[in-house]
């Protein structure tokens, strides 16, 4: 079993020599020379060093990236190196990370997705877990304890948000929230498909003082083991190392120092946390689409058929090249995004007016609607492009294409993101006086 476990295949279908090439390795130092010319010394720098320390890690601990493995086991060693969120510099908790930010998150992300593409999707969601505590923690010792428990990697987090019979029309929950007399609420109701739940220790979840109503909504932090938290694991085939959880609260109390926001301040909550959030997933399809077209790179200048290295066919080069062309314009402009939203944070100190954050909506929709139809288009391709290598067990090109099947669903549908764009251009429209 253990000699088994070794090999990170079933059957090796390609030749040693081009498998060895597309090592975690190559595939960085593929990335880092497009990226050279691009990022400032601070970003690639700390892209560097993470690189450093998931190469380090998987040569140490064997890493196959097949199926059998738990990922959650990692958590910890990549907490305590500050690998789960670089959003912010977690002051409060004493992490006073130096480099931070969404440019630094961006490089984050990179590394890890080349790692392992499922691990750095389950650590997506401790992040949107993390982020309303760092929003709401007001001093808190408590919250900062659960909090510093997550951005540590002591245990993972989940956003409780969707629901059975309420997905894309999240705010008008049925989950039930009652204030009692000393402050504390009561939750019933169910929730699915939150990322990591069943694996947390803490999870973020949304319930309504009055069903269907949004103006009712409020936000609360839970400890899931707590009396009432019930959860089993959603199956979802396409991410079969990532947990998925769908929870029943059954008289939940919860109580007062873990209300993060009350009754009525739920929705403010939630609409807050959807500029990083979709943003976040932009960020995790870019760097699965520089994973998949990093492997069909290397893959495409070292088969050969007809005696010629595929790449030289124009069928293969063409393609490949239109991928990529697209996939470094998208780069500089979530870059741009990122960096301009970083110098917006540092103007206001470390927080954005809520009307600068709103105005930021659109353009964290355009890039979460046009990032996963990009994900779900290269990595196809990409896959495509090494025939049966792109297929098999032997890379994590099959993660890749599996992966990017669920991007236009998470944090809002493909016609949630045009919807949203629609009234976003309608209101562009009217402010633009004609
Ligand atoms: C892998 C994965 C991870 C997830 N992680 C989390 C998580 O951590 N936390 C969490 O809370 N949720 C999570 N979700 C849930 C996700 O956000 C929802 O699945 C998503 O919002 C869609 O909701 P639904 O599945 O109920 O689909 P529905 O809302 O029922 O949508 C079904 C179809 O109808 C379309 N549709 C719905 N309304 C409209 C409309 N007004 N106009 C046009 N088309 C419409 C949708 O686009 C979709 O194609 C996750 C889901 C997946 C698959």
């Amino acid at each position: 079993m253990a000699e088994e476990k070794k090999t990170k295949y079933l059957t090796q279908a390609i030749n040693d020599e081009i498998l060895s090439k597309l090592s975690l390795k190559n595939r960085y130092q593929f990335l880092n020379t497009n990226l050279m010319t691009i990022l400032e010394p601070k970003e690639f720098n700390f892209l560097k060093k993470a690189q450093k320390f998931c190469m380090r890690f998987e040569k140490k601990n064997n890493i196959t990236h097949r199926t059998d493995e738990d990922v959650y086991e990692w958590i910890p060693a990549f907490g305590a190196e500050g690998y789960i969120t670089r959003t912010h510099p977690f002051e409060m908790i004493d992490l006073n990370y130096e480099d931070y930010g969404a440019t630094i998150e961006f490089m984050r992300c990179l590394a890890i997705d080349f790692f392992d593409p499922q691990f750095s999707l389950a650590g997506g969601a401790t992040v949107l877990a993390i982020n309303p505590i760092y929003e709401h923690h007001e001093n808190m010792p408590l919250r900062l304890e659960i909090m510093k428990k997550m951005a540590t990697g002591e245990t993972p987090g989940a956003i409780l948000i969707t629901e059975p019979e309420r997905g894309s029309d999240a705010v008008h929950m049925l989950t039930t929230c009652d204030e009692q007399e000393d402050g504390s609420f009561v939750l019933n109701g169910e929730k699915i498909y939150s990322t990591n739940g069943p694996k947390s220790g803490y999870v973020v979840a949304y319930a309504t003082a009055e069903q269907n109503n949004g103006n009712t909504m409020a936000q609360f932090l839970i400890d899931t083991s707590w009396e009432g938290f019930n959860c089993e694991r959603v199956y979802i085939p396409y991410v079969p190392k990532v947990w998925l959880g769908k929870e029943r609260l059954e008289n939940l109390r919860v109580p007062k120092e873990y209300v993060l926001g009350g009754v009525g301040k739920g929705r403010e909550h939630l609409f807050e946390g959807l500029v990083p959030e979709r943003i976040g997933i932009a960020i995790d399809c870019v760097a699965q689409c520089w994973n998949a077209i990093a492997h069909a790179a290397i893959y495409a200048n070292n088969r050969k058929q007809f005696d010629q290295e595929i790449l030289k066919f124009q069928g293969v080069g063409f393609l490949l090249t239109d991928l990529w062309a697209r996939l470094t314009n998208t780069t500089l402009g979530l870059l741009m995004f990122c960096k301009n939203y970083d110098s917006k944070v540092e103007k206001f100190g470390g927080k954005l007016p809520k009307n600068i954050s709103q105005a930021m909506v659109a353009s964290a929709s355009q890039f979460k609607y046009y990032t996963a139809k990009l994900s779900a288009e290269i990595c196809y391709e990409a896959a495509n492009l090494m025939g049966g290598a792109g297929l098999c067990d032997n890379t994590l090109m099959q993660d890749l294409l599996q992966m990017s099947r669920i991007a236009e669903i998470i944090g809002g549908s493909r016609q949630i993101q045009t919807y949203i764009l629609s009234m976003a251009m309608r209101q562009l429209y009217k402010m633009s006086g004609i």
